[in-house]
């Protein structure tokens, strides 16, 4: 297999200093998880700081066990917990102390309860809105298995960025996805809502899982295809030996092409593309760059 050993590319910076340690504090205090933290994210420094834009951090809202078991990822399926009604409120209440410019809201899939989570979604990006209106706000959802209604009520409460990651390309989907995720669902859900309203779109597509390059193409053109706005690639890394293998480490040359095709040939209005890069990458640095400067 091409590129096994893991490259020196990938190695990563811990991160440090007074507001590392501030935010931690208030997380901490209000008991609140972020994917920053709990995937032990490389950009973690680089965001939180806001060095060189708004800075980001991914809250993980709905608990830390899923309902779904994706192959690649390492949270914990099943024993779901009931939802924190307060978490809402304690979400916009630290993003307030902490002085984030740029929030995502991301969620474990929560198939258990009769709105998938769509309310709680709903609620939190209100609260944080009525805070502050100017904080932009980004949601990483799940597919709501596809259902209209539950979809529009994010769109709803009008976040500023509706993300959705279909993760690899069509052929690969179930080795690497839980069997209620699919492609064509992710795509639909994309779909609308860039059809029912003016919010940006976006998704991310993990490399190095086996994919052919056409396949990646193919991915790429499906998505602009469905009007999505904004796409994210980055390296697969396997979180522990019991999930899916990394196929290859692709080359950062490798990922600035795709860069380049993304945005001059089909037209996205900004591509992030990398190693490190994650859904959420500077997703307030680059997001201010490309549509309000
Ligand atoms: Fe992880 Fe999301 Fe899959 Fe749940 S649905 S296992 S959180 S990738
Ligand atoms: Fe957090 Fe996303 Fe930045 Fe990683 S890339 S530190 S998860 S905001």
């Amino acid at each position: 297999m091409p590129g096994r050993r893991k490259p020196d590319w990938l190695k990563m910076r811990p991160p440090s200093g007074r507001r590392f340690t501030d935010i931690k504090q208030t997380l901490r205090d209000r008991d609140l998880n972020t994917v920053c933290e709990e995937a032990n994210c490389p950009n973690l420094g680089e965001c939180w700081s806001g060095r060189n834009g708004p800075g980001t951090a991914t809250f993980m809202l709905m608990g830390d066990r899923c309902s779904r078991g994706c192959n690649f990822c390492d949270v914990q399926t099943g024993g779901m917990e009931p939802l924190d009604p307060e978490e809402p409120a304690n979400v916009a209440d630290a993003v307030a102390e902490i002085g984030l410019d740029y929030v995502v809201l991301t969620s474990v899939d929560r198939d258990d309860l009769p709105d998938q989570g769509a309310g709680h979604f709903a609620e939190t990006i209100r609260e944080i809105k009525r805070r502050d209106p100017s904080v932009l706000v980004e949601v990483l959802i799940p597919d709501f298995q596809g259902e209209p209604e539950l979809v529009r009520e994010i769109i709803d409460a009008r976040p500023d960025v509706v993300a959705h990651n279909v993760e690899t390309v069509e052929r690969l989907q179930w080795p690497v996805r839980d069997r209620r995720a699919g492609y064509e669902q992710s795509l639909s859900v994309l779909e609308q809502v860039s059809r029912e309203s003016d919010i940006y779109t976006k998704t991310s597509v993990m490399l190095g899982l086996g994919e052919y390059d056409h396949e990646v193409y193919r991915t790429l053109s499906d998505l602009r295809e469905a009007d999505v706005d904004v796409v994210t690639l980055g390296q697969y890394l396997q979180p522990s030996r019991t999930h899916l293998d990394v196929f290859e480490y692709v080359h950062p040359d490798a990922f600035e092409t795709w860069r380049r095709v993304a945005e001059e040939e089909l037209g996205f209005l900004y591509c992030a593309a990398g190693p490190m890069v994650r859904s959420s990458y500077k997703a307030g640095e680059l997001f201010v760059d490309a549509v309000l400067r």
